[in-house]
C-alpha cells in the first residue's frame, strides 16, 4: 500500500488565502494555466505571476488541486481540528462516505471501522444511511414540484448552480445532503452533544459544512487522503486492527450513491433509455454543458442527477493510483456483500421521519457581466486582436475563446500576458530590435507549439483511455462469468480465452497511452549507444526487405544516460519509419552515434535513402496524427511520441530530408544528468 500513502495536498491555513477552502502555495505556480482550463467556475485570478483562487467564485470542486503538476494548489486541512475534537470531552462520531470501499482497497469494512475506533471515534456510522433518508425525502418532495427537479447531493454542483446558473436554484430539491442527514440522525440517536467528523472523497464538503443553511451539524470534514494521513500520524497500522461493525443507524441502498446514477438506483428508478424521465450527468464538462442549456421549464425529465466528478469515487480527496473501473467495482462488491448479508428491510429507504431534512438554496450570482462592446474591443486590441480573424481561440491561456478571456481581463481575473501567441510575437520583436539571433527564437516557438500539441494529445489520450477502460472492464468481467458457466465446453473456452487475452492487450495499450499522457518520469541509466542501436535493429528491422542494408556506425565506448525503454521506443519508431520510407527501393539505413559539437552532448541519428519529405511535411511531422501512410499502417504518433520522450530527456530532435534522396533524423542528448542543468537545449 505504500504507493498510495503520499501525503494529502492540504494546507494549514498559511498564506494570503488562508480562509479559502482551496488556496495557492505562493511561489510554486509556474503559470501553465492548467488550473484555469480545469476550473469550471473560472475562479482563478492571476496576480504577480501566481494563479490565486478567488474564494467567492470558487465552487471547491478540487479539480485544480488534482491537475496542478507543481502541487501549487492545496485544500484546507481538517487534521488539527479533528485531533482536537478527539482529544476533547465530547464523544466524536466518524461519518464515513459510501465510497470508502473505493479508497480502502486493502481492508474490509470491519477492519476500517476497527481502525477508526482506535483513532478515538466513539461512533462509526455509514453516511449511506443519510443517503437513504435523502432518497425517501426526494420521493416525498418530487410529486409536488413543477418541471425537472435537480438532485442536490453534489455540493460542487449546488454551488455552481447558485453562482453560475441561479435561474435553476428553484429546481434544486430543497433537501440536505446525505452528510448533513447522517449528522442529524446521529444527533437524534446519540444526542446533540456528539461531535461529527465526515470523511469522504470530496473537497466541496469542506465548504458545505460551513454553509450557513446547514452549519453546526458537521464539525469537521476530512478527505480519505487525510484519513490515511491521520492513521499514519497516529501510528495506526491498518491491517493490525480489530474488526468491528458500523454503528446504527443502518444503511441500505444509499450505499449506491457514489456510483454514476446510483442515486436514481437507490430511489428505485430504472433507467429507461427510450424514456429518460431521469437523467444522469457526470463530470464537470458534461455538467456545465447541460446546466448551461437548461431553462428550467424542460418537460423531458422529471429528475436530473448531476455530479461534478465522474462518480463520487473519482473525487479529488481519493488517493491516486487506482482506475475508475476498479473503484466502481469495489463499491459494487461491497453493496453486493451487504445485500447478501442483510435482510430485506436493510434495502428499503428507512429512517426516522421526524428528522428534518429540508434546507434552502440561495442564489449567489457570480456570472461575469459582459463589458460594453467598445471596451471588449479595446482589451482585445491590447493583444493585437483587431478583427475576428485575429482571435485564434487557441485556449493556451485557459479560456476557451479570446473574447471569454477579454471578459476575464475586464474583471481583473486574467492578464494580457497570458496570451501565448501575443507574447511570442512580442519576444520576437524585442529580439529583432536588440539584433539577437531570433532564428533561435523561432525554434523556441516551434518547440512551444509542439509542446502545446503534446499537452492536448496527452489530455485526449487520457480521455480516450479512461472511456475505453470501462467497457473493456465489462468485457473482461462477462468473459470471466461466461467461462464459469461454460463447464466443459472446450470448443467455446478457446474463443473466450481469445476474447480475454485481446481485451487484456487493449488494457495494456491503454496503460501505455495513459503513461504517455502522464508524461511519466524518465529513469536515467548509463547505456551503451551501440547496444541500444543493436537492439533497435534486431526488433524493428529483423523482417526487413532483403534489399535493405543496415549499418551501425558507433564506437563501442560511447555511453549516454537515458531511460532505456523509452529510448528504445524512439529508435524503434525511427527505424520503422526509415524502412517504410525505403519500401520498393534499395539502399542503406545507417544508425550513427558520436559526440555532439556542444560540450557534454551526444548526437544519435538514423538515416535512410528513402522517399524523403517535402518542406511542408517536415513542418508537420511532430504533430500528433500527421501521417502520409494508409489507414491501418500509419498512426501519426511515432514521431510525436519520440519528440515527447526526447524533450523529457532534455534533448532535441530534428530532421533533414530531401525528396527522392533520403532522410536523417537527428537526436541530441545530454550525456549525463548533471549536464541537464547547464544544457541550453531546453
Ligand atoms: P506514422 O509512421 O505512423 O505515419 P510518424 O509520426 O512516425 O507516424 O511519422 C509521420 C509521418 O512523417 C509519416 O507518415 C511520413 O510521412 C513522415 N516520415 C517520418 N519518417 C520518415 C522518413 N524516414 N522518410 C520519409 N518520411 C518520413
Ligand atoms: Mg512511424
Amino acid at each position: 500500500m505504500k504507493g498510495l500513502m503520499n501525503a494529502a495536498p492540504v494546507h494549514e491555513g498559511r498564506g494570503e488565502e488562508s480562509g479559502n477552502v482551496i488556496s495557492t502555495v505562493l511561489g510554486k505556480c509556474r503559470r501553465c494555466f492548467t488550473c484555469v482550463r480545469a476550473c469550471p467556475a473560472k475562479a482563478i485570478r492571476f496576480e504577480q505571476g501566481q494563479a490565486r483562487v478567488v474564494e467567492e467564485r470558487c465552487i471547491a470542486c478540487g479539480n485544480c488541486v488534482v491537475v496542478c503538476a507543481q502541487h501549487a494548489k492545496e485544500y484546507r486541512s481538517g487534521l488539527e481540528k479533528t485531533l482536537e475534537l478527539l482529544g476533547g470531552e465530547q464523544p466524536v462520531a466518524a461519518l464515513v462516505a459510501p465510497s470508502f470501499p473505493a479508497e480502502f482497497f486493502e481492508l474490509d469494512a470491519q477492519r476500517l471501522v476497527g481502525a477508526l475506533r482506535k483513532l478515538g471515534f466513539a461512533y462509526v456510522v455509514e453516511v449511506a444511511h443519510g443517503a437513504d433518508l435523502v432518497s425517501a425525502a426526494y420521493q416525498r418532495q418530487m410529486p409536488h414540484r413543477k418541471g425537472p427537479c435537480i438532485a442536490s447531493a453534489c455540493p460542487a454542483v449546488n454551488e455552481y448552480i447558485r453562482k453560475y446558473a441561479p435561474h435553476l436554484v428553484e429546481k434544486l430539491i430543497p433537501v440536505v445532503s446525505p452528510m448533513i442527514a447522517t449528522a442529524r440522525a446521529v444527533h437524534a440517536v446519540y444526542g446533540e452533544h456528539v461531535r461529527c467528523v465526515f470523511m469522504g472523497p470530496c473537497v466541496a464538503k469542506k465548504r458545505e459544512a460551513w454553509d450557513p443553511q446547514v452549519a453546526g451539524e458537521v464539525d469537521e470534514v476530512l478527505t480519505f487522503r487525510e484519513v490515511r494521513s491521520l492513521f499514519e500520524r497516529q501510528g495506526i497500522v491498518l491491517d493490525q486492527q480489530q474488526d468491528s461493525d458500523f454503528d446504527p443507524p443502518r444503511a441500505g441502498l444509499g450505499r449506491l450513491y457514489p456510483l454514476v446514477g446510483g442515486l436514481l438506483k437507490a430511489m428505485g428508478h430504472e433507467r429507461n433509455l427510450l424514456q429518460p424521465e431521469a437523467i444522469v450527468i457526470s463530470g464537470h464538462q458534461e455538467t456545465l454543458e447541460v446546466l448551461g442549456k437548461l431553462s428550467g421549464d424542460e418537460s423531458f425529465a422529471s429528475l436530473i442527477e448531476p455530479l461534478m466528478c465522474r462518480g463520487c469515487y473519482s473525487g479529488p480527496g481519493m488517493s491516486p493510483g487506482r482506475q475508475r473501473f476498479e473503484r466502481k467495482q469495489a463499491v459494487v462488491a461491497y453493496v453486493r456483500e451487504q445485500m447478501k448479508r442483510g435482510s430485506e428491510q436493510d434495502l428499503a429507504p428507512s429512517g426516522d421521519e421526524s428528522i428534518s431534512l429540508s434546507r434552502v438554496f440561495v442564489p449567489d450570482e457570480r456570472r461575469l457581466a459582459e463589458p460594453p462592446e467598445a471596451e471588449l474591443r479595446r482589451i482585445l486590441a491590447q493583444t493585437n486582436k483587431f478583427s475576428p480573424s485575429d482571435e485564434l481561440n487557441c485556449g493556451a491561456c485557459g479560456y476557451a475563446t479570446c473574447r471569454e478571456k477579454a471578459v476575464a481581463v475586464y474583471h481583473g481575473l486574467a492578464e494580457d500576458a497570458m496570451c501565448l501567441p501575443f507574447m511570442l510575437e512580442a519576444a520576437e520583436r524585442v529580439c529583432e530590435e536588440l539584433k539577437l539571433p531570433w532564428l533561435e527564437l523561432r525554434e523556441v516557438q516551434s518547440h512551444l507549439v509542439n509542446s502545446e500539441k503534446l499537452v492536448s494529445l496527452g489530455q485526449m489520450a487520457a480521455g480516450i483511455a479512461h472511456e475505453l477502460n470501462n467497457p473493456l472492464g465489462t468485457i473482461l468481467l462477462y468473459a470471466g462469468i461466461l467461462r464459469k458457466k461454460l463447464g466443459n465446453r472446450e470448443d467455446l473456452r478457446h474463443d473466450l480465452d481469445l476474447l480475454s487475452d485481446e481485451s487484456q492487450r487493449c488494457k495494456r495499450i491503454i496503460g501505455s497511452l495513459l503513461d504517455f499522457a502522464r508524461q511519466n518520469r524518465v529513469k536515467l541509466e548509463s547505456e551503451k549507444v551501440a547496444r541500444l542501436f543493436r537492439d533497435a535493429v534486431e526488433t524493428s528491422l529483423a523482417n526487413r526487405d532483403p534489399n535493405l542494408q543496415v549499418r551501425v556506425e558507433v564506437s563501442d565506448d560511447l555511453q549516454v544516460e537515458v531511460d532505456r525503454d523509452q529510448l528504445r521506443q524512439v529508435l524503434d519508431n525511427l527505424c520503422k519509419n526509415a524502412a517504410e520510407a525505403m519500401e520498393g527501393r534499395q539502399g542503406h539505413i545507417v544508425l550513427r552515434g558520436r559526440d555532439g559539437p556542444r560540450e557534454g552532448t551526444v548526437i544519435l541519428s538514423v538515416s535512410d535513402q528513402g522517399c524523403g519529405m517535402s518542406k511542408e511535411a517536415q513542418d508537420m511531422i511532430f504533430q500528433p496524427f500527421f501521417t502520409t501512410k494508409r489507414i491501418g499502417k500509419g498512426t501519426g504518433l511515432g514521431l510525436p511520441i519520440a519528440y515527447g520522450i526526447i524533450k523529457m530527456h532534455h534533448g532535441r530532435i530534428w530532421v533533414e530530408s530531401e525528396i527522392g534522396v533520403g532522410t536523417t533524423v537527428f537526436i541530441e542528448l545530454p550525456r549525463h544528468r548533471a549536464q541537464v542543468a547547464r544544457s541550453v537545449i531546453e
